[in-house]
């Protein structure tokens, strides 16, 4: 705890003074643009890997950046992107998957969880990718699967994302667009999913990056890019 207080402290005294103004403008109303999901992970910071300002983002986290579909569970991830959608009205959502993901890492290896029944349970959302790759890529290395996982994860978590009214209905009206991300913690470097060619491919400035389109039936894991 040492070192939290001692950020509280010097965020107050030496970083806050530089964002005054701004705090000022937004302290009585937010108006997020995105609802960014990623996992629970320490080392993902949405707002710096973004460069985005506070007020920019509204942010769920869970181990896995995992989204149960529709009532199947009625808890905080569904709550935050009901009120995200509906109330605050922002215009993407990005589900944000990362390289070596410990939730990922769980899946390919059940026994450890063993222990973790509250893991485990949560990890049964993203049994269609876990399925799939152990069907289809189990010849691949370890480092291989995992990192097919982790996309194949964000892929199946888009699905489920559709599922929820709030989201199904600004796609039909074509106010919200779904976005997959894999930040990979090494380099810095995102890719973003690519529907048409089922790929993950590097995100552009200059673009408005790849948007995730429908495809194939519910829950129909088709592998990708290999
Ligand atoms: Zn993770």
């Amino acid at each position: 705890m040492k070192k939290i207080l001692a950020g509280v402290a010097r965020f107050q005294k030496e970083v806050f003074p530089q964002y005054r103004d701004h705090f000022a403008k937004i302290a009585g109303r937010q108006e997020p643009f995105a609802l960014f999901i990623t996992c629970a992970d320490s080392r993902i910071l949405p707002n710096l890997l973004t460069q985005t300002e506070p007020g920019d983002l509204f942010i769920c986290r869970d181990v896995g950046n995992i989204v149960p579909p529709f009532g199947s569970v009625y808890g905080g991830v569904s709550a935050t992107i009901e009120y995200s959608v509906a109330v605050l009205r922002v215009r993407d959502i990005i589900v944000c998957g990362h390289s070596d993901c410990g939730a990922m890492r769980g899946l390919l290896d059940p026994e450890s969880l063993k222990a973790l029944p509250g893991v485990l349970e949560w990890l049964r959302y993203s049994e269609d990718p876990r399925r799939a790759v152990m069907e289809h890529a189990s010849h691949l290395s370890y480092a291989d699967k995992l990192q097919l996982l982790i996309e194949e994860n964000v892929v199946t978590q888009l699905e489920h994302l559709r599922t929820h009214p709030a989201v199904a209905n600004g796609l039909a009206a074509g106010t919200l667009n779904l976005h997959g991300w894999v930040y990979e913690i090494e380099t810095g470097h995102v890719r973003a999913y690519e529907s048409e060619t089922g790929k993950f491919v590097p995100v552009n400035e200059d673009e408005a990056g790849p948007v995730y389109r429908e495809s194939g039936e519910e829950g129909d894991v088709e592998l990708l890019c290999r």
